[in-house]
């Protein structure tokens, strides 16, 4: 027999963090987060206690909370998520604000590996009126995607599947948008903590990191609106070499846009007009 407060107490130090706690908590018992608030002194059954005890050993082991759980908030919206598709980050609600600032009541948006969907459903949820397309080379991906999408009733997004801009033929948009993979192939944060369990194909992107930022770079020229603008997520440390992407492929208005970190974290550049 245990208290919900010493529960909570116990495995946030096993896991040295008490919201993963919470969050484990509430997923085993099958409660809102808010029903913490006043049932601190509720007692657990040994099943919910076996089952608590079960999710923290999972995440002990290594395993993301949001893998764990099933779910991560972004934006406005909890996100159904799975082994499928990247966690979605705080840092790139960015991205979501910067396209907002850029479109017109009926914008044409394209996210181009939306993984959960997460910023081409912030986006579409802000902007009723715009029409937007996300596309993912993952089916697993476009399948959390669309039932993101379902689950919120969001109907102003499409989903098709293929490498960035190629399921697109033809198209044209007046905000494209994109997270891609941007880590160095060789870099050893990708054998550590979280990253260790998405997808490979979310996270790396040859030796600089870059590859797939100069695919996109190139690709979005023939798929912009005159005055039309690319904005990509990156790593903190790629400012100046997307930049320097950007503009060597004929961008104007090139620009990076640090986090609330202070970290460049958004790059991008406006296509002709
Ligand atoms: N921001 C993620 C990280 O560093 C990487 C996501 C990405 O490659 N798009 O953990």
């Amino acid at each position: 027999m245990a208290e919900v407060r010493q529960v909570i107490a116990d495995a946030a130090h096993a896991l040295g963090d008490r919201l993963e706690a919470e969050l484990l908590l509430v997923h085993a018992l099958g409660k809102p987060r808010s029903w913490l608030i006043a049932h601190a002194d509720d007692v657990l059954d040994d099943a919910q206690a076996s089952t608590f005890a079960a999710l923290v050993e999972r995440r002990r082991h290594g395993e993301p909370v949001a893998y764990i759980t099933g779910h991560r908030g972004f934006w406005t919206l909890e996100l159904e998520v799975t082994p499928a598709t990247l966690i979605p980050r705080p840092e790139t609600e960015l991205l979501v604000e910067l396209a907002l600032a850029r479109m017109t009541t009926r914008a044409r948006v394209a996210d181009l590996g939306t993984g959960s969907g997460a910023i081409a459903l912030a986006i579409a949820r802000e902007s009723p009126a715009a029409s937007v397309v996300a596309t993912d080379a993952s089916a697993d991906a476009l399948a959390v995607a669309q039932r993101n999408a379902s689950r919120h009733g969001i109907r102003n997004v499409r989903f098709v599947q293929g490498d960035w801009l190629a399921p697109l033929a033809g198209e044209r948009f007046d905000v494209i948008v994109s997270n891609p993979p941007y880590i160095e192939a060789n870099d050893p944060h990708l054998g550590q903590g979280d990253l260790r369990f998405e997808p490979a194909s979310a996270l790396a992107s040859g030796a600089d990191g870059l590859d797939d930022i100069r695919r996109i770079v190139a690709q979005a020229r023939d798929h912009l609106e005159p005055g039309g603008w690319l904005l990509m997520e990156h790593g903190w440390n790629q400012g100046a070499a997307v930049r320097e992407i950007l503009a060597s492929a004929g961008y104007r208005e090139v620009l990076t846009v640090q986090d609330l970190e202070q970290r460049d974290r958004v790059s991008g550049g406006v296509w002709g007009g």
